[in-house]
Parts: C-alpha cells; structure tokens; sequence
C-alpha cells in the first residue's frame, strides 16, 4: 500500500465524513438565512455506502475518521456509523456536533469506539446564543459537556475533549477569556476558529476576529500563554499555563493558514470527494460506488483528485468571492 500522496508530498491520512446536510441550529456563519435546498434522501450516501468509502480509504492509509455535517447526530443512525467505522481498526474516530442530541448518545458512541470529541459552542451566554444559533439551547450544550467530562473524555487522556469556538467580531469577541477560564478549571481544549467565508454567509473581513488579537485578550486577563508542540499536521496552534487543566487553541485559517501541513480529506453527506475545505472541485464517489467500484477503484478516484490538489487556498479575499458550497453542506 502506497500513502494518498499529493504532489506536494502531504500524505492524507485523515477523513472528514458529513453524515447529513441537516441542523437542528442555524448559525449565521454556517447555514445560510433562508436555508439550503436539501439534496434528495436518495442522493445522499446510505450507510454501507459510508462504511464502503471509509473501508476503502483506511485501506489505504487513512487512520482518523471525523463525524461531522450538518449536525451529525441529527442522522438517526449516527450511532451506527460510529460502531461500523469503530470496527475499522482506526487510530481516531471522532465527532464534531453542537452538542444538543449528545447527552444521551455518549454512552453508545463511547462504546462504539468514540475516541475524539469536539463540541462547538460560541458563547457562555444563552442571549448570545440564540443571536448566533437562531435557536436556544445553551443548557442543553453545556448539559452535554459536563456528560462528556463525565464519561472520561479529556485532553490527553485515551478520549480527547475540545470546543470549538467561532471568534466574531462584535458577538462573543468580549467572551475569550471566558472560555480560556473553562480551560484552566477543566481538562478540555478551547479552540478559537477565524470565521471562514463560504456560499450564503454573508463573510466579511470585517467579522474576523484575528488569532493575535483573541490571543491578546486571553493574556490581558491570564498571563502569558506558553506554545506546545503540536506536530506538522495540526490544524490549532496550542497553547497552556501552569496550573491548567486544559488549554487553549487557534485555528488561524486565515491569517494563518496550515495548508503546508494538510492531511485532510472530505466526503460530502452526498459523496463528493473534497481535496481542499476551499476547493470547488469535486469527484462523486456516490456516482462511482453506484456504478460498482471497487475498493480499489474508490483509492484510485481519491489519488487522481489529489493530483490536482492545490499547493495553499487562495487566501481568504479570493475565497471570499469565489464560489463554494455553504459550510453546512461541505462538513467541516
Ligand atoms: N454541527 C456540528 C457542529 O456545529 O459542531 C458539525 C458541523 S460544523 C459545520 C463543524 C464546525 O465548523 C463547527 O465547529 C463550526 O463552528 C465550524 N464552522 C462552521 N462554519 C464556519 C465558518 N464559516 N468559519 C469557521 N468555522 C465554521
Ligand atoms: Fe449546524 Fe454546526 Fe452549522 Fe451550526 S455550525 S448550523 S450547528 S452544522
């Protein structure tokens, strides 16, 4: 078996899989205000075929599997993605979500091999909450993570915790230090994301929170962060203090970017092959497994796609005027 090599040499062992196209929030970043036209149940990827495409990739060197969408617990048999994929032997298997639907599914996902948890949540406080969501739900998410502590997922333990954070301008930018509280007293790590412009989310530069910045504020009230090692493929520069439990992240896609170091591969909830989150580009691997490839030919359509893959995106004003699908139908 050779790596799914691109000709930049960036071996991809890690898939991102959107398990549904559907959400229960509505986050004004994320999920364009009147909605996206659902893709036809038919259309999207049934679960054998999901189990087909992860089998195949981690045939070929793929190790880590993320859940996400959509919000992938809204797929009613999430639960069982997660014990097919856990029967897969992969290093990592873990899930992006909101948290609203998690409480009660933690025990079967952990059974199903669950080793990564990230839940996203952009504000401590619940008016904010729904100006961001469209919806309610803090207690609900909040609910949630302390099951997750609860359970046994933590940073650097077998069973890895984050929450993920949007910085907004002008919406929770007040609320880094905050979170960066939630990290001293609990084992989790807090990742502040640069808001990314897709289709239908009205991006503007003017609502970037910059990483130096969401970094400034976090000192200002905890004292100097101290950088950790995070490896060549990481997506979040780290960063902790003596004394925490948990640390800190940021995701600097845009005034940072970390393509040098990408190892990521998406499929769509609709099988569509994506080589880059900003990329165009697609191959249908529904099309392809419909028509009856094999594992081998699923291989052979990612290496061909990953020929073409781009050196770095175009940087976040082109992205900005390009055409994409919206977040909620990419899988982030
Ligand atoms: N529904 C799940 C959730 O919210 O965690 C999983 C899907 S969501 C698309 C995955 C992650 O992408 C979330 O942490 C979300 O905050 C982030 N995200 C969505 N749109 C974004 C954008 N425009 N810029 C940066 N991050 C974004
Ligand atoms: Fe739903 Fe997640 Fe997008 Fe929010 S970020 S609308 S929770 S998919």
């Amino acid at each position: 078996m050779t790596a799914l090599a691109d000709a930049f040499g960036r071996r991809h062992t890690t898939l991102r899989l959107g398990l549904t196209e559907r959400c229960n929030l509505r986050c004004v970043y994320c999920m364009p205000a009147q909605g996206v036209p659902l893709t036809p149940t038919r259309a999207m990827l049934a679960t054998d075929e999901i189990e087909a495409v992860a089998r195949a990739l981690v045939g070929a060197g793929v190790d880590k599997v993320r859940l996400t969408g959509g919000e992938p617990l809204v797929r009613k048999d999430a639960v069982e993605v997660a014990e097919r994929l856990g029967r897969l032997g992969l290093r990592s298997l873990a899930m992006t979500t909101n948290g609203l639907l998690l409480e009660d599914r933690l025990p079967a996902l952990r059974a199903a091999g669950l080793t990564d948890l990230t839940v996203s949540l952009d504000t401590l406080r619940a008016d904010r909450f729904h100006r961001v969501t469209r919806r309610d739900g803090l207690g609900t998410v909040l609910g949630a993570l302390a099951a997750a502590l609860e359970a046994g997922y933590a940073i650097d333990g077998p069973r890895s915790l984050k929450v993920n954070v949007v910085a907004l301008r002008g919406v929770n930018e007040d609320e880094a230090a905050d979170f960066a509280a939630l990290s001293v007293r609990e084992p989790v790590e807090v990742r502040f994301i640069e808001v990314m412009p897709f289709d239908g989310n009205g991006w503007d530069r003017a609502a970037l929170v910059p990483m130096a910045e969401t970094r400034a504020a976090i000192e200002a009230v905890h004292g100097p962060l101290v950088p950790r090692d995070d490896g060549p493929h990481a997506t979040a520069r780290t960063f902790n203090r003596p004394g925490w439990r948990g640390r800190v992240g940021f995701v600097a896609s845009m005034t940072a970017p970390f393509c040098a170091g990408c190892n990521r591969l998406r499929v769509t909830a609709d099988g569509a092959l994506k080589v880059c989150l900003f990329g165009a580009r697609e191959v249908s691997l529904r099309d392809a497994l419909r028509a009856g490839a094999t594992d081998a030919d699923v291989v052979a359509l990612v290496r061909r796609a990953l020929a073409g893959k781009a050196r770095a995106h175009a940087g976040m004003d082109v992205l900005a005027a390009t055409g994409n699908r919206p977040m909620i139908t990419i899988g982030g």
